[in-house]
């Protein structure tokens, strides 16, 4: 997968040069290009942000670098420009399967005020949010989707199991962990676990899966798509904690 950042502080994507992320680049299962939009400004001073029109506080991101920088890639009708931006679709395990499936994709990281909107509805395909809070930035936000999107793709995990297994990506939170040693801090690790039964091990992490589900996040319960096995495991679960509340049963 091929990805542009255009942002004005390159050097805040240094979790790129580390672990994972750094042997996905290596191994050329995803390769970066940082495009410093201060390259596409052709003033005196690089200034790429001014006043905002109708006064108020704070500068506003220019359009003509952020134009001439995305003209300068080349990209084809479909490829998507993602613009980072608290006010867009809040960003998740299933649009980053859907990124995941993209040969290229292209962010642009706001600052200050955020951007002259010219650029949001000419150059924009898809607005994305990490949360309802409010950064500096666009950089750590686009680092934290280029993460989640790098993770998915074939070969970058190393063993793929993992991210398959993981949170979210069958719709339902993931069973707890456990390593050695066997005790600690007085506390024993499940003797299931210990028991080499692998059937039982994996009716034990389903049931867990479940069960953390339906108390933290019971409105994943009612979307999950559960088998016959699933619905048995989750009324014992529901017997345990009566005051759970779903509608998936
Ligand atoms: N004035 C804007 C507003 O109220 O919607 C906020 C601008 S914010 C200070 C500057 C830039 O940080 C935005 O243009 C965007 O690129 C990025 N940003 C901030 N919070 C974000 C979030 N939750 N998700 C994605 N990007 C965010």
């Amino acid at each position: 997968m091929n990805i542009d950042i255009l942002t004005i502080f390159p050097d805040m994507f240094a979790p790129l040069n580390e672990s994972i992320l750094l042997r996905a680049r290596e191994n050329n299962l995803i390769s970066v290009r940082l495009i410093d939009i201060r390259d596409f400004s052709f003033n005196k001073h690089n200034k790429v942000d001014d006043y905002p029109f109708g006064g108020g506080a704070g500068m506003v991101m220019k359009p003509e670098p952020i134009f001439r920088a995305v003209q300068s890639l080349d990209l084809a009708k479909d490829d998507p420009v993602i613009m980072m931006s608290p006010q867009g679709e809040r960003f998740n395990h299933s649009i980053a399967e859907n990124l995941a499936a993209k040969d290229r994709l292209t962010f642009i990281c706001g600052h200050y005020e955020g951007i002259d909107e010219r650029v949001r509805e000419e150059l924009v395909s898809r607005e994305l949010s990490i949360g309802d809070y409010v950064l500096t930035g666009g950089e750590l936000p686009a680092m934290v989707i280029i993460d989640a999107v790098a993770r998915l793709l074939p070969g970058v995990l190393g063993h793929e199991a993992s991210a398959e297994e993981d949170s979210f990506a069958q719709g339902l939170l993931e069973y707890p962990h456990y390593t050695r040693p066997r005790e600690f801090v007085g506390k024993t690790v499940p003797s299931v676990l210990l028991s080499g039964n692998h059937e039982q091990i994996r009716l034990w992490r389903r049931k867990k899966s479940l069960e953390r589900t339906l108390l933290r996040r019971p409105e994943l319960i009612n979307i999950a798509d559960l088998t016959k096995e699933d619905k048995g495991l989750l009324r014992e679960i529901k017997d345990k904690y009566p005051k759970s509340g779903n509608n998936n049963s």
